[in-house]
């Protein structure tokens, strides 16, 4: 029995309704394993920017430093699309993310056997996909200095930016891949460019120092467009890719279409003081308020929330497999639904989920 504060992002579009789906989850959680969580539900987004005329307040920055996790659904809209960059919904969740630093992205790409034919690869490609993709997220090419777009006195313009790692970046993401892969299958697969960047060299170096403390881990280093084949080809080789921004960024955007659906895919950014773990998805504005979103990234998310974040495995398995449960009995929302599915709705699909979620 735990007690823990958790702070709840509901933001815009879909985000209210699916994430009090996942809400109903937690609460079914709380009861099962007799944990108390504590909510503060905070504004981000374009309901904040309707609310107190910026998309991120310090107050709600605060009381998230202040909790043990964030449950955060999405923002945006185009209400607020005319909005200068630095006051759109967007750069509320890019506040949010850099106040939290999490600098480690997690990205699971997992087949639900009632999914497959989602998939655009064929049956027995996809057959025993479960990775995870371990991205850096606060540095390398996106962030590195010098930056931008300049006229040369011959007149060319040239526009550039650096990809740069120290090595205490690219550690403190080993280790979150290691220590990931010792309570999976133990495989690491770190992705670089050492053939052309130096940048590279030295990410392949630091990762094999780090690997010396994890012995029973399997390491393979392999360049980033061999691991872009790989992906299609062959996932089911890979247990947990590590790879830095860039190269993250575009691999599991790849490989999280082997699964077919948007509205089934969660993430994490861990690392920081608070983790977060958030759909991949948008807001969705064009299904707001239907209720026919699909609430699954946001339940998993929840999930991933439980053992990333609170360290509570077996609550993260009731809910990956009352998941799993509701699909295989043929619950789909309209996004996923076939003929001879049973479709449902946003709520009705979050208590067919309610209904399936068991002690471990
Ligand atoms: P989107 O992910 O919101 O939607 C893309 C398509 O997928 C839409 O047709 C939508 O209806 C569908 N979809 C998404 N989630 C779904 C779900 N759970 N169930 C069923 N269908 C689902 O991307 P977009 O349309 O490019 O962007 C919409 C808004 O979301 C924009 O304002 C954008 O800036 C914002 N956005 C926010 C985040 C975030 O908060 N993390 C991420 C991406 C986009």
């Amino acid at each position: 029995m735990s007690e823990f504060n958790i702070a709840m992002m509901p933001g815009d579009g879909i985000g209210p309704e699916i994430l009090s789906q996942a809400k109903r989850v937690v609460d079914r959680i709380a009861k099962l394993y007799k944990h108390t969580f504590h909510y503060k539900t905070v504004y981000i987004g374009g309901c904040s920017i309707d609310k107190f005329g910026e998309p991120l307040t310090e107050k709600t920055i605060k009381a998230v430093l202040s909790s043990d996790a964030l449950l955060f659904s999405s923002v945006g809209g185009e209400k607020w699309d005319d909005l200068p960059q630095n006051k759109r919904p967007e750069a509320g969740l890019l506040g949010i993310r850099k106040a939290i630093e999490g600098y480690a992205n997690l990205r699971p790409v997992k087949i639900f056997p009632t999914m497959k034919s989602f998939s655009t690869l064929k049956d027995d490609v996809i057959n025993g996909i479960d990775m995870i993709i371990v991205r850096e997220l606060v540095s390398g090419i996106y962030f590195g200095e010098p930056k931008g777009v300049v006229t040369l006195p011959n007149g060319i313009r040239k526009g550039f930016n650096t990809m740069s790692y120290k090595d205490y970046e690219i550690e403190r993401i080993a280790k979150i891949a290691f220590d990931l892969a010792g309570n999976r299958k133990k495989k690491v697969v770190s992705v670089d460019k050492a053939n052309v960047l130096d940048v590279s060299t030295l990410w392949r170096e630091v990762v094999d120092e780090v690997h010396k403390n994890y012995q029973d881990i399997e390491l393979t280093h392999m360049y980033v467009d061999n691991a872009a084949m790989q992906i299609v080809r062959n996932p089911s080789q890979f247990d947990v890719i590590l790879a830095g921004n860039i190269f993250g960024d575009i691999l599991s955007d790849e490989a999280s279409m082997a699964t077919g659906s948007l509205g089934m895919l969660p993430s994490a950014a861990i690392g920081g003081d608070v983790g977060m773990f958030e759909p991949v998805h948008g807001s969705a504005p064009d299904i707001a308020g239907l209720n026919i979103a699909n609430p699954i990234a946001q339940i998993l998310s929840s999930a991933m929330m439980f053992r990333y974040g609170l360290n509570l495995h077996k609550e993260a398995d009731s809910i990956e497999k009352a998941v799993e449960s509701t699909l295989n009995d043929g619950y789909r929302t309209r996004d996923i639904f076939k003929i001879g599915n049973k479709k449902v709705g946003t709520s009705q699909m979050g208590d067919a989920i309610l209904e399936r979620i068991e002690c471990e």
